[in-house]
């Protein structure tokens, strides 16, 4: 099974966390204080569950705003999730259909898809418009850890 690096953010160690623990919270093996949600995969966001997961997340968020029917967005999903594998324990990926969700989308002023927004406690950090390669999303997410 894959494993991803957690860094504790009480005491800077390294922790190997293991997929089926996505979104599960885990303990530092070294002080055994929580250990920030690790996320793999892109989580499906609603207006329903978007603020609470927010809320519960403590690290930056790579929100990605897409629809069914945008066949760019179609192709740039697989970098969508190759970046969130990428990001695995630094950073959650997730995604917002806004063909479902279009107030979510209005309140981030969505006005052409894909857009990429990077949150942090909730706020707009910086926006990429466009498809994009998943090395140049998580170099783009590097320059704001
Ligand atoms: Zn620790």
């Amino acid at each position: 099974m894959s494993t991803y690096v957690v860094t504790c953010s009480f005491c800077g160690t390294a922790n190997r966390v293991q997929a089926d623990k996505e979104g599960k919270s885990g303990r530092c093996g070294n002080c055994h204080k929580n250990l920030p949600l690790m996320y793999y995969r892109p989580q499906q966001l609603t207006e329903r569950t978007f603020d609470s997961f927010i809320n519960a997340y403590n690290g930056p968020v790579l929100a990605e705003f897409w629809a069914p029917w945008c066949p760019h967005c179609r192709a740039f999903d697989p970098a969508v999730r190759k970046a969130a594998e990428m990001l695995a324990g630094k950073a959650a990926v997730i995604q917002v259909n806004t063909q479902e969700n279009p107030v979510l989308a209005g309140r981030f002023g969505v006005s052409s898809i894909p857009v990429l927004f990077l949150l942090k406690h909730g706020k707009i950090i910086d926006r990429l418009s466009g498809a994009q390669s998943s090395e140049a999303i998580v170099a783009w997410v590097r320059r704001h850890l």
